[in-house]
Formats: structure tokens, sequence, C-alpha cells
């Protein structure tokens, strides 16, 4: 977005001090008494035009073009220099490099999420899950083909017949496993954040919905233990719960109430509507017998 120069029209980069149009100073001094907007940080001169992040009126000076291409004040500036995610450097690190130390910054480092960019596209976020979601797929594909492939020699040790499981099952799970795990994760990802969105929008957070596509992807990283035996599914899912909390608090800007709702809001309603229908179930059950 580009302001045009009050003079000429021509457009002015942010922080220029002349037109590079007609060549006039754009440092206008202000008539006291006038009514015309002075700048929030030079209360002699006139605005220019007005930050897109806080409101306050400002002169040409004071005025920057920040990463998202909007026109913002010199404070907003200073306070936006958002140090990207190793996510967000994956043409320099490789894909899988980027992945790992995003990983790991996620898992031992979530206190630095409000230093982070908060925007990026849904796209690179669900791939950033569906990583996550690969190593739990390897193990659980590996322990059906393992498990069926061991069934066979259980059952004929009784009795001959081979064909009770054919031996393509095996395999066949596998692939299906290793589709279907990132696949549902990429599905789940998304409509649990649009829900959480949901709760976090009644918080009061402005920021849009691939802000909570893109926290709650990257929260997903201590899933990475889920591929770890007996331990791994009870730690991730708390773990990965904490790690939303900082998540969602970091990249939306807002408080730990807030952001704790956001995380807990939907998977507690999701249980008491579940719990409900399975009561209600084992209750009209019960009226049967
Ligand atoms: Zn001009
Ligand atoms: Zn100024
Ligand atoms: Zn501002």
């Amino acid at each position: 977005m580009n302001i045009p120069c009050p003079y000429c029209q021509h457009p002015i980069t942010p922080g220029a001090t002349t037109c590079p149009g007609c060549g006039t100073s754009l440092l206008r001094e202000a008539t006291p008494q006038s009514a015309e907007p002075t700048c929030g940080y030079h209360p002699r001169r006139l605005s220019l035009a007005i930050c897109d992040r806080c409101g306050t009126f400002a002169c040409a000076e004071c005025l920057r073009l920040n990463s998202r291409q909007e026109v913002v004040c010199q404070r907003c500036h200073a306070l936006e220099q958002d140090t990207p995610l190793p996510w967000d450097l994956r043409e320099e690190l490789g894909t899988f490099t980027a992945w790992w130390k995003t990983v790991v910054a996620v898992m031992f480092h979530p206190d630095t999420f409000p230093t982070f960019r908060p925007e990026g596209s849904a796209g690179e976020s669900l791939l950033f899950a569906v990583l996550c979601a690969v190593p739990t797929s390897i193990v659980g594909g590996l322990s059906y083909m393992g498990f069926l492939s061991f069934v066979p020699y259980l059952l004929s040790s009784g009795n001959p017949s081979r064909d009770s499981v054919p031996s393509w099952l095996g395999p066949a799970m596998f692939v299906a496993i290793m589709i279907l795990g990132p696949l549902l994760s990429a599905a789940y990802t998304v409509i649990q954040a649009g829900l959480d969105h949901l709760v976090l929008k009644m918080g009061g957070v402005t920021r849009g919905f691939q802000v909570t596509l893109r926290a709650n992807a990257f929260s997903q990283a201590p899933w990475l233990l889920g591929a770890v035996p007996c331990i791994g599914p009870y730690v991730a899912p708390v773990w990965g719960l904490v790690a939303r909390v900082f998540a969602y608090r970091g990249l939306h800007r807002t408080s730990w109430g807030v952001a704790l709702a956001g995380c807990l809001v939907t998977p507690l309603l999701s249980c008491c509507l579940c719990g409900g229908i399975y009561l209600s179930l084992i209750r009209t059950l019960g009226g049967f017998n």
C-alpha cells in the first residue's frame, strides 16, 4: 500500500521525507489551532498517514513499510521485528533440517513464540503437521504389519490352514497407514484449528485463521514422541497441549487465559458431548434389557 503525495498525488514510499514526484518536503508544520491531525510523535508536524496497526497519526519521517506491505508507524515497526522460525527458512536450510530445528524450538523453547512471525500459508503449516505425524505412522504401520505376518504362524501351529490371513495384508496395511496417517493428521489439524479459532475469536483475537492453523501445526511437534514405545503416546498429547497454549498466546499476541481457552474449550466440549452420547446410549440400551 502506498501513500499519495498531498501536493501531486505521486505515490510515496513510507519513510521518505521528500516527494519523488514533485520534490516537495513532506514534513509540513502544523498551523496552531488548526483541526488537521498532527503526528503522534512530533506534535508540531502534520500527519501524512495513519498507522495500519495502532491507528496513530504519523508524519512522513515516522512512517515505515512492514514485511506485510502495511504502512505502520515507527514504534509498531520496531515492535514487529519478527524472527523467522527455522520452518520459514526451508529454502536455505532444506526441508528436513528446517523441520527438525523447528521441532526442537517448539518442544524446548516454546517461550520464544511471541518473537516469531505469526503469518504463514496454510499449505506450509499443514506440511509441518503432516511431517510430525510420519514417525508415528511408520511405527504404527510396522507394528500392524508385524502383527499380521505373525498371526498366520500362531494360527498354523495348531491348525495347518495358513490361508486365514493373506500374506499381502501386512504390507498393504503398512501402505494404507502410511497414506491415511498423514492425511488424517492434515484433516484433523484443519478441523481442530477451525474450532479453536472460533473460541480465540470470542476471546478477542484479531488475527486470521491462518495464524491459528500455523500455531496449531507447530504445536504438534511433540507428537514426534508418539513413535516412542510405551511412554510416547501418553507424553505426546500433554506436551502438545502445553506447546499449543504457548503457540496460541505467542502468535496471536493474546493473554494466557484466552490461549488456554482456545486450547481447552473444544476438546472439553467434545469430551462432554461424546460422554453424553455414550451415557444416553448406555441408558437406552439399559432400558431395552
Ligand atoms: Zn509530490
Ligand atoms: Zn513524526
Ligand atoms: Zn503504529
